[in-house]
């Protein structure tokens, strides 16, 4: 078993779904900004802008 650490995921905060993130863009399909990233190397993203 190989985690795929090439995809990134994301939760919206909006519509609650919960996506693969393409292109690097941290945007729902239902139009929203506000996701949480929850797997992938953009994560490392997300804690830098957190911090
Ligand atoms: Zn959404």
């Amino acid at each position: 078993m190989t985690i795929d650490e090439s995809e990134g995921r994301a939760r919206c905060r909006s519509c609650r779904d919960e996506f693969v993130l393409e292109d690097m863009f941290l945007l729902c399909p239902c139009g929203s900004a506000d996701v949480e990233v929850v797997s992938g190397r953009e994560l490392l993203v997300t804690s830098v802008e957190v911090a």
